[in-house]
């Protein structure tokens, strides 16, 4: 396995606090090392089984345990995910990722998702599933099936996880994460902001993410979305600040220097301006398509429009970029 540095909590808050534009510099620098800088990398979500998760997790809309209006769904059929992975690789998209509301998959439940995997790579697109607690064995099934990527994201740190879930916990996490990197395959694992944790919550997320080793290949930090009927519900009137944002990605760009860094859940929030300073911090990753699980995401002729503008475009060289150069959206 690849070492990496361990990262202490005051390393991490020394960057965090460093001004602005000394912060986004060394961001950038290093960004420039690893990544082209004019290149984003897009992945697309499906959700493959919507709702009914045992888990009660505050902030998310598919768990039994909160009053949400969301539509809930059984396992998909793999035509109709074949059919969603042809649409993201035609918008751009290099990776297909599937994620179903399931505490730990079952025997067969997994063999549906292989065939899924297959489809998916079919089509000459990295595949990524999210599928809850994974043992070393289906983690190794997964990886025989030609998976690329395991989710599992630590969300918080381990003390504001407890606040947020009590019916998993942060150790199961670390050890599904350790499976999946045991059997070879590529971690995406990051976590969430904006429910109302405390700054040192959020650097030892960071902390512990650049910790792991080896270190996480994508790193999602979703700025959190609030679903009404969730406990969480009013937590989108005390958002945590644009630059407090972008500092987050551009020390998580410092720290996991060879990681995309991808802007998740939340996104939709940030303006042009905005994305364009997070992408200069270091962000270089984000979803493509309408829905991120059951909260809406950004439209994609918006974001085309802003790589246009920007002089960016998608890692996948095929994708097609419109040759408006601004477009105005409803935010
Ligand atoms: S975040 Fe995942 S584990 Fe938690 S309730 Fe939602 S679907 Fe279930």
């Amino acid at each position: 396995m690849t070492h990496t540095p361990t990262w202490s909590l005051q390393q991490v808050f020394d960057l965090y606090q460093l001004p602005l534009m000394d912060l986004l510099f060394k961001a950038q620098t290093i960004h420039r090392q690893h990544f082209n800088p004019n290149e984003i990398q897009a992945s697309t979500l499906v959700n493959i089984q919507q709702g009914g998760c045992p888990e009660d997790c505050k902030w998310c809309a598919q768990s039994v345990h909160h009053n949400t209006k969301i539509e809930v769904y059984p396992l998909m059929k793999t035509d109709e995910v074949l059919h969603k992975a042809k649409q993201a690789k035609a918008m751009g998209a290099s990776r297909v990722c599937l994620g179903a509301a399931w505490r730990k998959p079952t025997a067969s439940q997994l063999g549906k998702v292989k065939e899924m995997i297959a489809t998916i790579k079919s089509l000459d697109l990295e595949a990524c599933v999210t599928l809850g607690q994974l043992s070393t064995e289906q983690a190794h099934e997964l990886k025989d099936a030609g998976l690329d990527y395991y989710n599992h994201n630590l969300e918080s740190s381990p003390e504001y996880f407890a606040e947020m879930t009590t019916t998993r916990n942060y150790e199961d996490r670390l050890r599904t994460i350790h499976n999946v990197q045991t059997a070879g395959l590529k971690t995406c694992c990051g976590g969430i902001v904006g429910m109302g944790e405390s700054i040192e919550d959020q650097m030892t997320l960071l902390m512990n993410l650049a910790n792991l080793s080896p270190q996480p290949k994508s790193v999602p930090i979703n700025n959190l979305t609030s679903v009404v009927g969730t406990p969480l519900e009013h937590q989108n009137q005390k958002p945590i600040g644009d630059i407090a944002f972008i500092r987050l990605i551009a020390v998580a760009r410092i720290m996991m220097p060879q990681s995309y860094i991808r802007l998740s859940c939340g996104r939709e929030r940030l303006s042009d301006a905005a994305q364009a300073l997070a992408f200069f911090a270091g962000g270089n990753s984000f979803f493509l398509g309408e829905k991120l699980l059951t909260v809406n995401n950004r439209d994609q002729v918006a974001d085309k429009a802003l790589l246009k503008s920007l002089g960016m475009q998608f890692d996948n060289q095929t994708a097609y970029i419109p040759t408006q150069v601004c477009v105005q959206h409803a935010e």
